[in-house]
């Protein structure tokens, strides 16, 4: 039998990272063969229950989940895998700016609501949606496949997406969702064209325990160099004491490479410093890793029986922690999409049913992006009247009602 026609299937998945496994997920829900493929193999069964998870281990790399991203994660049965592994509900944060006294205060109880987000590692979220998607019967995992390039070819007067692998395996389907992130090869072998900017700042990432509890806060100071940010960590479901924090601290790129540079003690005395001693002084600090940002936005996120989702269509400054929410969001609209194109007898590449998913995603993700950037340049503004501005208006935003609680269902995903 031809190679391709053992590995054919309807929709093939690149990327089985948070928001591609979220994806396979969702549409493991129809009766269509997925495969989803990675570079790396599927992590089920070995994290998100793991005895090994040390209390005072934890993974850098976090990601704050609005409550949208939760609702959907307990749609799909993997909330609870996540709560039994370790998450951290916060339900406050404290914005505040470096050079002056304008700050904003929000709360969930200000908009009768239990928490504003949770915080939970990178690891913990995918461990239990590779566990989930081992369960599932037409959902099937290609793993080793590190993509190489593809090509269309024909099928039955159909053209179909085939896939090459750098080991010479070899997939095809008549469509292909490049969940593959930010440097997405798929993207680059398919010519999407990007708008794409370096916001010349670098992320430092790091866990850190602090001399005082964090209070289910998570705090932001922004300063000209960039914000810092630090987001609160449970240690054990049982635990009481909140000292552990992630930190995304963005710096300018020379800066980023002293600090990387600085012993564990210089280390955590600036730190301290940078974040005003809010929460005492730090006592410890893990490895730290350090990654460039770029904003980037393909134009289209739809071309030729090809899809781009989550990082491979956008990525976006750290700041508000919405990179993963906006993917996930992509994750559901196309699920949707394909679902009710199915529904009404059309092909799962059909150009009128993947256009529909562009649609209605690309609006919504260009305004998250465009208010991270103004909050970045805003905040990058040495000049003095800027400065005056933006801490009456912080404290002006603190006061009103209405519009504060407008900009904490945003970032809660309740207002998409
Ligand atoms: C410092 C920092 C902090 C952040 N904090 C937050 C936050 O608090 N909240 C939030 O919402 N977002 C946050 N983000 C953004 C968030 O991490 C990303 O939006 C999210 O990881 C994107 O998920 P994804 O599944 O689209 O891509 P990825 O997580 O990058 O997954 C891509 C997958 O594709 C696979 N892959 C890549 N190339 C190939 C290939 N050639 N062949 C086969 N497989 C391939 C990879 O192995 C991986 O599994 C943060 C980002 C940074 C840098």
């Amino acid at each position: 039998m031809d190679d391709a026609l053992s590995n054919e299937f309807d929709i093939v998945i690149a990327g089985a990272g948070m928001v591609g496994a979220t994806l396979a997920c969702l549409l493991a829900e129809s009766s269509l063969r997925i495969a989803l493929i990675d570079r790396n193999p599927l992590v089920h069964g070995k994290d998100s229950d793991s005895p090994e998870r040390r209390i005072d281990k934890f993974d850098p790399r976090v990601s704050a989940i609005s409550q949208a991203s939760q609702q959907l994660f307990r749609a799909l049965g993997v909330w609870e895998d996540m709560i039994s592994a370790r998450v951290c509900n916060y339900s406050a944060m404290q914005v505040w700016d470096a050079e002056g006294t304008g700050s904003i205060d929000f709360s969930a109880a200000e908009i009768n609501q239990p928490e504003l987000g949770s915080i939970i590692e990178n690891s913990i979220i995918i461990a239990a949606l590779h566990k989930r998607i081992a369960q599932l019967e037409n959902v099937f995992p290609i793993t080793p496949f590190t993509i190489e390039s593809f090509e269309y070819i024909d099928r039955d007067g159909r053209s179909i997406v085939k896939l090459h692998a750098d080991d010479g395996q070899a997939i095809c389907a008549p469509l292909v969702i490049a969940a593959d992130g930010a440097n997405s090869k798929l993207r680059g072998l398919a010519n999407f064209e990007c708008r794409e900017w370096d916001y010349e700042q670098h992320a430092l990432v790091t866990t850190v325990r602090t001399q005082r509890p964090h209070n289910n806060t998570a705090l932001q100071r922004f300063m000209e160099t960039g914000p810092l940010a630090f987001l609160p960590l449970r240690a054990a479901q049982e635990d009481g004491v909140q000292h552990f924090c992630s930190i995304v601290w963005s710096m300018l790129p020379d800066q980023a490479e002293w600090v990387m540079s600085l012993s564990e003690d210089a280390f955590n005395a600036e730190l301290g410093a940078a974040l005003e001693s809010k929460l005492g002084v730090i006592e410890w600090s893990d490895k730290r890793f350090v990654f460039p940002l770029r904003q980037r936005h393909a134009l289209d996120y739809v071309k030729e029986s090809i899809v781009l989702v989550g990082d491979a269509a956008h990525t976006i400054h750290p700041l508000a922690g919405q990179g993963v929410n906006l993917g996930l969001l992509d994750a559901k609209a196309l699920a949707e999409e394909l679902q009710r194109g199915i529904k009404a007898g059309r092909s799962v590449a059909d150009p009128t049913v993947l256009l529909r998913y562009q649609r209605r995603r690309k609006g919504n993700n260009l305004s998250m992006m465009w208010l991270m950037e103004g909050f970045k340049r805003l905040f990058a503004q040495q000049d003095l009247g800027v400065r005056w501005l933006r801490n009456m208006g912080m404290s002006a935003v603190d006061k009103a009602g209405p519009i504060k609680n407008q900009l904490i269902r945003k970032a809660m995903g309740l207002d998409s």
